[in-house]
């Protein structure tokens, strides 16, 4: 594993739902400690800035360090978990998962329990299962043992999935490409810009509770006080069976893809262009896509105060807020190449034009 696939690795196999966003946090600070000065938000969101030649154009990169996951709702006496959703789940995927419970005397293994097809009624079989009809099996026979192994209410649980580099060595799966990829654009623009000269201050920032509300970008904002912000984040991958193009447009492979909208923003329009005209002049390939439902970092950030010119870029990804997901590394190359020369370029008039 080269160090691009060992990054992605550690930062996705990190665990952090929506609020326990810690080793995700340790992960981030362990890249970027000998080279940013880092500060805290007071709800967890980490804040890395590394100075350039000017202290204006303040540039805010954010990429949100929680994952969907799940928290203990309940313990049955049978010794079963009854869990409550942190982020948007469809239920669909959930049966038959292996995930881990955080407990207090370490990590412990379960299932998301299903029906076996044998006992299943031919009703039940074309029937959507609810989450709240679900269980996490961790193996107990009452609930008292399920409390001796360290479970309480309010634990979180994570899916189990490891890392791996896919045979073509190019494609990776795993959990949580949203938004440790975000996470991994601003590391690996940072690193970048560390040997190179950039006429502003860049801000790599990992935001808690994006999941459920997008509420570390408003906070982190505050401390920022972006003139420039990017939301990095994962796009909705197109090109798998049942999908159609004007669903989702992104494919594996194809660039890093610049959104014209989203469900919380329509980004500044000169900022845009800007990003395209940029990736044209050094030839990295890019896509477009919208995203109708569901909003992004970026959708906080541009209402800090009277506003902050905004924009998401993303990498495509496939089967996302699921267990496992597929991206393709030189999309992820591409997007911090993109990124550290735009920053290059963004200097105090070019900002100050984007307003005017
Ligand atoms: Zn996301």
């Amino acid at each position: 594993m080269d160090a691009i696939a060992e990054m992605f690795k550690k930062l996705t196999e990190a665990s952090g739902v929506p609020g326990y966003e810690g080793d995700v946090r340790n992960v981030i600070r362990e890249y970027l400690k000998d080279i940013t000065t880092i500060e805290t938000d007071k709800i967890g969101s980490i804040v890395c800035r590394k100075d350039g030649a000017c202290e204006r154009p303040k540039i805010m990169l954010a990429g949100h360090m929680d994952e969907i996951g799940f928290m203990v709702k309940y313990i049955t006496d049978e010794g079963f978990i009854k869990f409550s959703a942190l982020g948007g789940w469809w239920s669909h995927v959930l049966l038959a998962q292996k995930v881990v419970v955080k407990s207090r005397k370490g990590d412990v293994v379960g299932v998301i329990g299903s029906k076996p097809p044998h006992i299943l009624t031919s009703e039940e079989r074309d029937k959507m299962v609810k989450t709240k009809d679900m269980y996490i099996d961790v193996g107990a026979t009452k609930g008292d043992e399920v409390k001796e192994m360290g479970i309480q209410v309010g634990d979180a649980i994570i899916p189990v999935a490891p890392f791996e580099v896919m045979n073509n060595g190019k494609t990776f799966m795993g959990k949580a490409f949203d938004d440790r990829t975000g996470c991994a654009m601003f590391i690996g623009a940072i690193q970048q810009l560390a040997k190179e000269e950039h006429p502003n201050t860049v801000y790599g920032v990992g935001t808690v509770q994006e999941e459920v509300g997008l509420r570390g970008a408003r906070t982190s904002s505050w401390l920022v006080e972006p003139d420039v912000g990017f939301a990095l984040e994962v796009g909705i991958a197109g090109d798998v069976p049942g999908v159609e193009k004007d669903q989702a447009q992104e494919k594996l492979g194809a660039g890093p893809v610049i959104l014209f909208r989203d469900g919380s923003m329509i980004p500044n329009l000169k900022l845009r262009d800007f990003v395209v005209d940029t990736a044209k002049e050094m030839e990295i390939p890019i896509q477009f896509d919208l995203l109708e439902g569901g909003g992004t970092d970026a959708g906080a950030i541009h209402l800090h105060k009277l506003g902050v010119p905004g924009l998401v870029l993303s990498v495509p990804t496939r089967h996302i807020h699921s267990h496992i997901g597929i991206m393709h590394r030189e999309d992820y190359e591409n997007s911090v190449k993109l990124l550290v020369g735009v920053i290059k370029r963004l200097d105090v008039n070019t900002v100050a034009q984007l307003t005017e």
